[in-house]
C-alpha cells in the first residue's frame, strides 16, 4: 500500500547520491527519524528545496513511498522556522552540529519521540537568538538524555551510598561519587560543582542564561558529552570541533582538552564498543569502585 504523510522536520545528515540527488536523515516530530530521497535537488534548485534544506530549519516535509518496505521520497519541503543567524557564528554552528551527531545516532528509526524533536527545535531557537551556546547545549544534552531513557543517578554516591558531598560523577555508572570516595580515582572520573549538581538535577528547560557561570557549564557540557559517547558506544565527531570553538570564542581551558576519551574509555582510547561492553567488566585494570 502506498504511503504518503507530512510531517515536521529538522535535517539530521545529507549524503550526495548519483549525479544530483540527496539521501537525507531528518528527525521528524511524530515519524521519529527517518530516511528520504530528494531527487534532483543538486542540480535544480528552482523550487528553493536545496537552501530550505541545506540549514538548521524546522521544514515541513511531505514523504511518500510506493510501499511501506519501499524508501521515502520527499516529494515537498517548505521552511516553518527559519533559522539564518545559527550557523554564521561558529561556536554556535559547532554546538548546532553537535546535538545534530547526537540526534542522528541516538534516535532510533522510526520510533517518533516529540519531545525529544520540541526540546531541539527550542535549543536551535536560542542558539538562532545568540543565546550562549556553552550553557544551552549540556542543558538540552541533559534533558535529552533523561528524556531517551538513560539518565543518571544523583540520589546517593555510586560507591558508598551517601549523598553528602558529591564532588564527582561516574560515566561507567551515570551517577555521583562523593568526596571521599572519588578522590583516589579524581582522574578517571568528571568533577562536580554544587552548580553543575543543581543543573543535573533541575534538568530545568529553557536553561537559566543567567543562573551557571561558564566553568560549571563546562563541567556540565563534560558529563553529558561523556554520557552520550558512552551510550553510542565511541566518541562524538562533533565534540572536538565545539571545544576548540569554546577555547577560541569564550571559555579557555586548554587542558582539558584531551581528557576525556581516557577517563571514559580508559587510557587505550578505546571504546567500550570496539572493547565489547561487558567484557570481563573492567576499564583499564585497575578496581575502581565507582
Ligand atoms: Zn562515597
Amino acid at each position: 500500500m502506498a504511503v504518503r504523510w507530512v510531517d515536521q522536520g529538522l535535517v539530521l545528515d545529507r549524503i550526495a547520491f548519483r549525479e544530483s540527488s540527496l539521501v537525507l536523515r531528518m528527525l521528524t516530530r511524530t515519524h521519529g527519524k527517518q530516511t528520504f530521497m530528494a531527487r534532483g535537488i543538486r542540480k535544480n534548485n528552482r523550487d528553493g528545496r536545496r537552501s530550505v534544506l541545506a540549514g538548521f530549519h524546522t521544514v515541513e516535509i511531505e514523504g511518500s513511498a510506493r510501499s511501506e518496505a519501499a524508501m521515502l521520497v520527499l516529494t515537498r519541503a517548505e521552511i516553518i522556522r527559519a533559522r539564518h543567524h545559527l550557523p554564521l557564528q561558529g561556536a554556535t554552528l559547532a554546538a548546532a552540529q553537535v546535538l545534530q551527531e547526537t540526534l542522528n545516532r541516538l534516535t532510533a528509526d522510526a520510533d517518533p519521540c516529540p519531545g525529544v524533536f520540541d526540546l531541539s527545535a527550542s535549543c536551535l531557537d536560542l542558539l538562532d537568538a545568540g543565546a550562549p551556546p556553552l550553557i544551552v547545549l549540556p542543558f538540552c544534552l541533559g534533558r535529552i538524555i533523561h528524556l531517551m531513557g538513560y539518565g543518571w543517578r544523583l540520589d546517593g554516591c555510586a560507591a558508598c551510598g551517601r549523598l553528602e558531598d558529591p564532588a564527582f560523577f561516574s560515566v561507567k555508572r551515570q551517577q555521583i561519587v562523593c568526596r571521599p570516595c572519588g578522590t583516589p580515582y579524581a582522574q578517571r572520573l568528571l568533577p562536580v560543582t554544587e552548580g553543575v549538581f543543581l543543573a543535573m538535577h533541575r534538568l530545568n528547560w529553557p536553561p537559566d542564561l543567567l543562573g551557571i557561570p561558564l566553568p560549571d557549564a563546562y563541567l556540565y557540557y563534560r558529563i553529558t558529552i561523556n554520557c552520550l559517547a558512552r551510550m553510542a558506544g565511541g566518541p562524538l565527531l562533533t565534540d572536538g570541533p565545539f571545544r576548540a570553538m569554546m577555547a577560541k570564542s569564550q571559555f579557555s581551558n586548554t587542558q582539558e582538552q584531551t581528557d576525556d576519551r581516557q577517563g571514559t574509555f580508559g587510557n587505550s582510547g578505546v571504546s567500550p564498543m570496539q572493547r565489547g561492553i561487558g567484557a570481563g567488566g573492567k576499564e583499564g585494570g585497575t578496581g575502581l569502585p565507582c
